[in-house]
């Protein structure tokens, strides 16, 4: 009985153990360089589908706006 797995074929994750300082060799995720262990998919849902999500005041696309809304009101030509 020597069955071929399919999961035994995949890619494998590429992240390194800082430990033993060897690979993590457990299938990569679909399209993902590493394991689901490893960061593969980053986290939860972004925007309102995330639990944490209240008014949309301070996701990153609003907070990257306000710092260029700054970088353009900053007085030019006074810094040495
Ligand atoms: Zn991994």
């Amino acid at each position: 009985m020597n069955r071929e797995f399919a999961f035994l074929s995949a890619p494998r994750c590429t992240a390194t153990s800082k430990r033993s300082r060897e690979r993590c060799k457990a299938p990569a995720l679909r399209g993902c360089a590493v394991c689901r262990f490893h960061g593969a998919r980053g986290g939860g849902p972004k925007g309102p589908r995330n639990g944490n999500y209240r008014h949309g005041l301070h996701t990153r696309e609003t907070t990257e706006e306000y710092r260029r809304l700054l970088e353009l009101l900053r007085p030019r030509g006074l810094e040495p």
